[in-house]
């Protein structure tokens, strides 16, 4: 898989992560790693029952919406 924002801006970067919002691939550069212990909406996971901490790895764009979401 290639990352989706490099291919937009006409590079060709293998995807190291896809984002588990929207699917696409993203290289180290445009991936986010996010641990969050909770996370409104319950998706993956059933967020409310989680103790421990995830990683969540997001595209760029994703990121951005969930911040803007936060505020
Ligand atoms: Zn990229
Ligand atoms: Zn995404």
């Amino acid at each position: 898989m290639k990352c989706y924002l490099c291919k937009l801006e006409g590079k060709d970067t293998d995807a190291v992560a896809s984002c588990i919002v929207c699917g696409m691939g993203v290289c180290m550069n445009h991936v986010v790693r996010e641990e969050v212990d909770q996370w409104e909406g319950g998706y993956p996971f059933p967020a409310t029952k989680l103790k421990k901490t995830i990683p969540r790895m997001l595209c760029m764009p994703c990121y951005n919406a969930l911040q803007e979401g936060k505020k």
